[in-house]
């Protein structure tokens, strides 16, 4: 077990608000919070030092009370196709993966959330090791950061950001919120909210506060399986937010925020994949404002789950089709590497402890 330092907060953990109530109590003019965010966001500073029109005591005041979070590359693996997945080490020895796709319309980073996960779904390797510690908002930032300074080098942006990476959002809730807000304000990362999706295992008293953030982001729920008894063998949170809970939360959402979500369904293999299933899932989300978007899971051997073929994703999509569901399949990315969730961490954990 890694010991926790106790720590100054990172100040990208910092909302704009703060910033300027924290330079008010320092007798500094608020403006000053728009260069310090330009410093942050823009020029992309990795010391306080590097802040010149800035006065020494300014300064010197924010080392003293902040840390300006930065990320050690531990590993950075290319993808032929393009996709980057880098293993950074945190200040207190942890490790968390994030992943940059590249798109033909754009770049966009999976971030991870917390330090392992405890939810427990019995197909994902993160959940292995238990749930370590939450991420502060500014380590969930700094990712984000890390991923535009790799892109800087090639002259390209971070066009969109996934909340999919190790980790359940939605156990981490204000931590998250305030990550959300820094980099869609457009003095941060300026990241529109429609190009930030997040996801949840389904943790339903939050998706109900999400609702009413009214943030106009991209809502993503992991179902994974059309029936109660499939999801609580798949997914252990079903035992604790039953599928019709779950279900009525959802429609609380689309209707407070008058936005669609959409369901994320992992092929496995002759677990939930058959034509029935997919009958079972058209049932079950009939009427809901909703995209569904088909995973092929790649094995996870320490779970025993195989993949499923081609031609069985294909007529499971056909009969959501024929349905009337808006269904998509999720294109694979990475593949030369390691870029399924908790894959990279899993085998470095590995190695460390053969080492
Ligand atoms: S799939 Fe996500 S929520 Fe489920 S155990 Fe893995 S990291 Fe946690």
């Amino acid at each position: 077990m890694i010991e926790t330092e106790t720590e100054k907060p990172s100040i990208f953990s910092l909302q704009f608000s703060t910033l300027e109530a924290w330079l008010k109590d320092h007798k500094e003019p608020k403006f000053r919070a728009g260069q310090i965010f330009d410093w942050l966001y823009k020029k992309r500073v990795t010391s306080f030092d590097e802040m010149t029109n800035l006065s020494k005591d300014l300064r010197e005041s924010l080392s003293n009370d902040f840390r300006l979070t930065t990320l050690k590359t531990l590993t950075k693996q290319e993808s032929k196709d393009g996709t980057i997945k880098f293993l950074f080490e945190l200040s207190d020895g942890y490790s968390i993966e994030t992943v940059v796709m590249r798109h033909d319309y754009g770049n966009s980073v999976c971030v991870t959330t917390q330090v392992g996960c405890r939810i427990g779904c019995t197909f994902c390797a993160s959940t292995l090791g238990g749930l370590k510690r939450n991420l502060e908002a500014g380590e969930i930032v700094a990712q984000v950061l890390q991923a535009q300074r790799s892109l800087d080098e090639v002259g390209e942006r971070v066009s969109s950001v996934v909340v999919m990476g190790i980790g359940e959002p939605f156990d981490n809730y204000e931590p998250l919120v305030s990550f959300l807000k820094t980099i869609n304000d457009e003095k941060g990362l300026n990241i529109g909210a429609r190009h930030i999706t997040i996801s949840t295992s389904g943790i339903i008293p939050k998706i109900y506060d999400f609702a009413n953030e009214k943030l106009q982001i991209n809502f993503a729920i992991s179902l994974h399986a059309p029936t109660t008894e499939i999801r609580s063998k798949l997914m252990p949170i079903n035992k604790a937010y039953s599928l019709d809970k779950l279900m009525e939360a959802v429609n609380y959402y689309t209707e407070k925020t008058g936005r669609r979500v959409t369901f994320e369904y992992g092929l496995f293999g002759g677990v939930n994949d058959q034509e029935e299933h997919a009958e079972q899932l058209a049932d079950l989300i009939k009427g809901l404002k909703c995209h569904v978007n088909l995973i092929p899971v790649n094995d996870v051997v320490e779970r025993n789950f195989v993949r499923t073929s081609r031609n069985q994703i294909f007529k499971f999509e056909k009969i959501l089709k024929n349905r009337g569901v808006n269904v998509t399949i999720r294109r694979e990315q990475g593949h030369d590497i390691d870029a399924a969730c908790g894959q990279l961490r899993a085998k470095e954990r590995k190695e460390e402890t053969r080492g």
